[in-house]
């Protein structure tokens, strides 16, 4: 199952029969592991683990691509934490936070929990500003139920919970939607 590889949160890991979750590892209704963190998969004998990954650094250009975790909603914008570049896909070692402002509605069309695709807007004096707005490609790449904890499903332009059937029309989709961001490093 891949010891080693990153992990996106709600990721399915396994199952109870095989493995008995550790650290940063829940068990949903149906007996699955899976991922509370973004994070680095350990397994120790027959024990799941996730190492949260306290992501990023290295200095971010305009117009730049990132993959970021939205972290807080204020009134007038989202704070969010960047996670890696985008192309060539590159995971950042140290924390960096950024902002989005909710002056564009695009850029309102996020929740807290969600890991988007997202330009950089601007980056001096290291306050970076990212945007969703514009780029078709920008969006949610990922997103949960808050009810559930599980990944929506898309389903044309819309998120539904496979567990509660909810329906979520708030978010800019990316085409991204669904994969595994950190499978591009590889
Ligand atoms: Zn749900």
């Amino acid at each position: 199952m891949g010891e080693g590889r990153v992990v996106i949160p709600g990721e399915k890991l396994g199952v109870i029969e095989e493995f008995v979750p550790g650290e940063n590892v829940y068990v949903n209704g149906r007996g699955c592991l899976r991922s509370e963190a973004l994070g680095v998969l350990r397994i120790t004998r027959n024990k799941v683990h996730v190492s949260p990954i306290r992501s990023l650094e290295i200095p971010l250009k305009f117009g730049e691509l990132v993959l970021a975790e939205v972290w807080v909603s204020e009134t007038a914008r989202f704070i969010v934490k960047i996670v890696a570049r985008w192309h060539p896909f590159k995971l950042l070692t140290n924390p960096v936070s950024g902002w989005i402002m909710k002056d564009e509605e695009e850029n309102k069309l996020i929740r807290v929990g969600d890991l988007i695709l997202a330009k950089v807007e601007s980056a001096l004096y290291n306050q970076i500003i990212l945007s969703i707005a514009g780029g078709k490609e920008l969006g949610v790449i990922y997103a949960k139920c808050l009810k559930c904890s599980v990944p929506l499903k898309k389903l044309g332009n819309t998120l539904v919970c496979p567990s509660c059937e909810s329906i979520h029309l708030d978010r800019k989709i990316s085409p991204y939607y669904g994969t595994n961001p950190f499978s591009r490093g590889e």
